[in-house]
């Protein structure tokens, strides 16, 4: 699908608001932000809180620390910000998600946007997330106080992919995590450093040699640090093959 003169829309449901854009408001996220390649909305979940003092949590059923954000103060925050028919997909920042992957990234960045919930306290209430059928998704194994950051790494990651952001030379075919490998290491000049030469191979100029070496390097590396990655297996038969160096 090519995007043309729709933005890739997202839309936020957080408790901060001034979160955003944040850091995607500079360098090459925002400049495509500025030319209008995505959109940001950013909606106060405290809009739709209770009473006077607008609240969004409570204590949570059955005893326990911390409070839970209310189910029915959030499906009014996700009801107000999008028609019945929005085809963008209701991501929810959680560290019970399934884990963020390069895959699902991609197929973000190709569909028409993302409405992402960000929770706080200890979580929300479980009925919304089946209520209004939100896609748990977690960023890695550890607690963060907010799904802010969360959810401006999603964005961060989808919005590099938009056709434009980033230059041709860049367009991420070779990066890491597609074909299930880890990058092969890059080298810049001074051509020795500290001791330290660039390998040969990439000096010599032959093209052919060279997509050799950094598919070996690469293959190695996802066989030595990320045996869960798919491409981990035809790494570990290629350890024992010329790449050794
Ligand atoms: N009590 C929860 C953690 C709540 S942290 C638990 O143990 O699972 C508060 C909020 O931060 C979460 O609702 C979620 O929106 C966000 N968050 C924390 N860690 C995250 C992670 N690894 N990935 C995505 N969102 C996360």
């Amino acid at each position: 699908m090519t995007r043309t003169d729709t933005p890739w829309r997202a839309t936020i449901l957080t408790l901060y608001p001034e979160m955003f854009p944040g850091p995607l408001g500079i360098s090459l996220s925002g400049d495509a932000l500025a030319r209008g390649t995505w959109s940001l909305e950013t909606r106060n979940i405290r809009e739709h809180g209770i009473g006077r003092h607008r609240a969004v949590d409570d204590t949570p059923a059955g005893g326990g620390a911390g409070m839970v954000l209310r189910c029915d103060v959030l499906a009014a925050a996700i009801d107000a910000a999008g028609q019945a028919d929005d085809p963008r997909p209701r991501l929810l920042m959680s560290p019970r998600g399934r884990p963020l992957t390069q895959r699902r990234v991609r197929s973000l960045a190709e569909g028409p946007g993302a409405l992402i919930v960000c929770g706080r306290f200890e979580g929300v209430d479980e009925r919304v997330i089946a209520g209004r059928n939100l896609e748990e998704v977690s960023i890695g194994d550890y607690v963060l106080s907010g799904g802010e950051i969360a959810a401006l790494v999603v964005l961060d990651a989808c919005v590099r992919l938009l056709p434009g952001v980033m230059g041709k030379t860049e367009s991420g075919v070779e990066e890491s995590f597609e074909g299930g490998l880890l990058e092969y290491p890059h080298y810049t000049r001074p051509r020795d450093w500290e001791g330290r030469a660039i390998p040969d191979v990439l000096s010599g100029g032959n093209h052919a040699a060279i997509a050799r070496w950094r598919r070996a390097k690469a293959e190695r590396l996802t066989a030595e640090r990320r045996p869960d990655l798919p491409g981990a297996q035809a790494a570990s038969k290629s350890i024992t093959g010329p790449s050794r160096s």
